[in-house]
């Protein structure tokens, strides 16, 4: 595969890389676990300065940075600008707060005294998606270096630029050679780098295919792997919801990103009584959203990722309308250059239509009325992923009767699903295992090691 900056809002190609050779990958595998050794014994005033200043310098580049994401993966600009300032907000979260998730716990045994001490680990792989390039990464590479692991990164091939500028901020910011490394390598060698012996971990954000690649082969190596997969997010709206601030929010979920994230509201389920009303709403404001240059300021829906995004999209939608399905609105490529595709809805969706159970990544909304609460869960629930959920109602402790039942790692009330520093993100069923984020994100590649004091004269 090649590894290339190709501007999705007129497919031009911006430059190209070479892939490393298998030395140079050797020779970034060796200083990595070179540095661990001392790294693991630096500590955490070191560990959260130097994440400090990676916060810092990505708020004294975001223009510069938020530049570079638009032009390689085509995420509006104003969108781009907010994902560097999270992406700094979740550096600065664990320098300032890892020491406290991973101090010791006291345990209260039997008898005598005994702690859980958290090590790390060594040299973990991640595997990272163009989607978010810089919040991707620093929600795997800021928990795992406050606990004292090194980090090797193979980022997704269309967004180098991005990759490389991640390396040169952590050197800017003093972190010693090896500490973190960007792998200009294709997934492929990635999966086949887990087998390494001095890589002690792996975390894939990406599709199922690339997940279940890299999780076989940790499995096979008995090496722990996280995975953040695809997801369906169901937009649940119950009979009792501020419609028009409802609808607001349903556009905002499906087209964030351009449609490409994995927690977009994907599927629509409106109770029947409220229904006409909200599709009425919902295809007004999606048909008149500004479609166009992400560059551009009043620019509301941007382009695709790339062209193989925007082809695959148009021919689920195809494939699901031959399936039975209807479109409401849109359903086409854009007639202009670039990967754009109209904001879509389709309907009448039936489990046997080939695109029910697919993800769709795009900005495609799929809508379903149902009779009541109990058949918009059953539906939400009808999905072989269970990433996120939200479920708009006035009545808050309803919403979360109706959270209780749906199988996702995350439910939101009255908001689509989304992220911060200091909340878990994950999911269930095949959008993966595992958690990033929090104190939870925290804990995934560390050595709880129980430290156990005994008197010489206890029993056995
Ligand atoms: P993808 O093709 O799986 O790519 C993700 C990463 O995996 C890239 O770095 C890619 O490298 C690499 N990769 C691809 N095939 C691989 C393999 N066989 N072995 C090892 N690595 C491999 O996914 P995508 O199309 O970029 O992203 C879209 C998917 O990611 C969607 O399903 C979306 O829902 C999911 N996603 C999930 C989350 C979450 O947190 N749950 C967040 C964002 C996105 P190359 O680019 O070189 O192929």
């Amino acid at each position: 595969m090649s590894i290339q900056t190709v501007n999705p809002a007129n497919n031009k190609i911006i430059r190209s890389f070479e892939e490393m050779t298998e030395d140079q990958i050797e020779k970034a595998v060796e200083k990595a676990s070179g540095t661990y050794e001392s790294w693991k014994q630096t500590d955490f005033k070191i560990r959260a300065d130097i994440l400090h200043k990676v916060a810092g310098l990505l708020r004294d580049k975001q223009d510069m940075l938020a530049r570079m994401i638009t032009l390689e993966m085509g995420k509006l600009l104003v969108h781009a600008e907010g994902e560097i300032k999270l992406s700094a907000e979740i550096f600065d979260y664990y320098a300032s707060n890892a020491e406290s998730f991973l101090a010791d716990k006291v345990l209260h045994p039997t008898h005598g005294h005994a702690l859980i001490r958290h090590a790390p680990i060594g040299v973990l792989l991640g595997v990272e998606p163009w989607n978010f390039p810089f919040y991707q990464v620093a929600r795997f590479a800021a928990p795992n270096i406050m606990i004292g692991n090194t980090i090797l990164l193979k980022h997704a091939s269309i967004v180098p630029q991005c990759g490389v500028a991640i390396e040169e901020i952590f050197k800017e910011a003093g972190a010693p050679d090896g500490l973190y490394t960007n792998l200009l390598i294709s997934g492929h060698r990635a999966t086949a780098l887990v087998a390494d012996k001095r890589i002690k971990g792996v975390s894939l954000t990406g599709s199922e295919e690339a997940g279940a690649s890299v999780a076989s082969e940790a499995g096979k190596h008995l090496k722990k792997s996280v995975l953040e997969l695809g997801g369906s997010d169901a937009f649940i709206v119950l009979d009792d919801a501020d419609i028009d601030k409802t609808v607001k929010w349903a556009v905002t979920g499906r087209i964030n990103n351009n449609g490409q994230c994995c927690v977009a509201s994907k599927r629509f389920i409106v109770l029947e009584s409220v229904a006409d009303v909200f599709l009425e709403k919902f295809k007004a404001k999606l048909s008149q959203l500004i479609v166009g240059d992400p560059m551009g300021a009043t620019t509301q829906l941007g382009p695709m990722s790339s062209e193989t995004a925007a082809e695959q999209i148009a021919t689920q939608v195809q494939k699901a309308v031959d399936g039975g399905a209807t479109i409401l609105l849109g359903g086409k490529r854009l007639k202009r250059e670039g990967a754009f595709m109209e904001p879509t809805i389709i309907a009448n969706m039936l489990p046997e239509n080939p695109v029910y159970y697919e993800e769709l990544f795009g900005p495609v909304a799929t809508f379903f009325r149902v009779e009541n609460e109990k058949a918009a869960i059953v539906l939400a629930n009808d999905s072989p992923y269970g990433l996120g959920c939200s479920v708009f109602t006035q009545d808050i402790e309803r919403g979360k009767r109706v959270a209780d039942k749906i199988d996702a790692g995350m439910v939101f009330i009255n908001h689509p699903t989304w992220t911060q520093a200091d909340l878990p993100f994950g999911g269930t069923k095949r959008s993966g295992y595992g958690r990033e984020l929090s104190e939870l994100g925290i804990n995934e590649f560390v050595n709880k090691k129980l430290i156990r004091i005994s008197e010489l004269s206890d029993p056995f």
